[in-house]
Parts: C-alpha cells; structure tokens; sequence
C-alpha cells in the first residue's frame, strides 16, 4: 500500500470518530479536514468541542496518544442546543440557508424561515450571517446513537447540491459569454 492509501485511511479512521455537526471550532473548515490535520501532525487531539472529553478519549485510544483535555481556545463542551427562529422578525432573506452544513433550515427567498430541531446539530454557523440576528440558540434534545452518521450524509448531499449548483451556473455562464462574444464577431463577407 502506498503512502498517500496509508494516510487517508488514517483519515478516515480518525474521521469516523468525530460528530461530523462541520462546526469549524476545531479551527478547520470540517471533520475531515481536521482529522488530516491530526495525521499530518499539524492539529492535536483535543480540539473538538462538540465532541469533548469522549472523542478526545477514543482519538487518544485509536492513535496511542496519552490523553489530554479539550483545548478551551477552541471552546467548551456544552448540554445539546438547537437553533431557534424567532419568525415574527425573520425577514425571509434566505442567507442563513447554504451556511447551514445538514440543511436544518427550510424556507425561500422572501418567505419565513424555520429550523427542523431533529437534523440541527447547533453548529451556530446561521448565526453569523443572519442580517436581523433574529436566530439564537436554545436547549436541545440529546443526539441520536447514530448523530453523527446522520450528520455525515447530510453534510455529503448538503455539498453535493452546492456543487451541481455551482456547475451549472458555471455552464450558464459559459453558454452566455459564448452567445456574446458569436454576436460581437465579424460577419463573413
Ligand atoms: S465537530 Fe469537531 S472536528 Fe468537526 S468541525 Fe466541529 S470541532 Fe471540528
Ligand atoms: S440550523 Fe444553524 S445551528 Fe443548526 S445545524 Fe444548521 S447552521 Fe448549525
Ligand atoms: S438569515 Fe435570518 S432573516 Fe434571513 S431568512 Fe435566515 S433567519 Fe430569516
């Protein structure tokens, strides 16, 4: 096996212990990436909060590493939490949708918007974005046994999606520039 096989199936081995909620609190931009951090030597085990003391236990296990608690610049580990909108002031922009890494929110353009409870992992990352802070974070219910393969699958068709839209507004592009630049060109005599 060679050396690029070896390290991502490490990758994998040290991603399928993380809760996959994307939060970024790691300080990488998603799970995966944070677990290649770990296996390139750049992250440590201890620097996922929405995992806390029980992933950093079984990262230290899986790579016979001594164990050391959560890093508090990354944050703290907290009881479960939803996002909650208060609809009476959501002004249906929309912007809190594709932030959103497992499509907990649903809603359109100009409409109200609203967050299914059983799919939001209270990563917080709607928050940010949210032009009337009209979302905020309330108590939530305990993940299920298999949250974080949920959460996974989510997130995989979540980027699914993102990238066909991305492609075929590259295509449209594409096409229009082409219509154009056929309209600009000379006509043959
Ligand atoms: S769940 Fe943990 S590993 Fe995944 S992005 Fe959040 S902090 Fe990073
Ligand atoms: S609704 Fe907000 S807090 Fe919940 S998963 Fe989506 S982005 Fe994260
Ligand atoms: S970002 Fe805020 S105002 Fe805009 S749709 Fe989402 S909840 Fe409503």
């Amino acid at each position: 096996m060679d050396r690029a096989a070896v390290r991502s199936s490490d990758v994998a081995r040290i991603d399928a212990l993380l809760p996959q909620t994307q939060c970024t609190r790691c300080g990488y931009s998603g799970c995966r990436p944070y677990a290649a951090a770990i296996v390139s030597g750049e992250a440590q085990i201890n620097q996922c909060p929405p995992g806390g003391n029980a992933t950093i236990r079984a990262l230290a296990q899986l790579l016979g590493r001594e164990f050391r608690p959560l890093n508090p610049a990354n944050g703290t580990e907290s009881p479960p939490r939803v996002a909650w909108i208060d609809e009476a002031r959501c002004i249906g922009c929309a912007r809190c949708l594709s932030p959103c890494p497992v499509d907990a929110i649903v809603g359109a353009p100009k409409y109200l918007h609203t967050v299914l409870i059983d799919r939001c992992t209270g990563c917080e990352l709607c928050l940010p974005p949210c032009p009337v802070d009209c979302i905020e974070m309330r108590p939530g219910p305990a993940p299920a046994a298999n949250q974080a393969e949920l959460n996974r699958a989510r997130h995989d068709s979540h980027t699914d999606r993102l990238q066909r839209r991305a492609e075929a507004r590259r295509r449209e592009i594409a096409s229009k520039k082409a219509a154009a630049h056929a309209l600009r060109a000379p006509a043959a005599p």
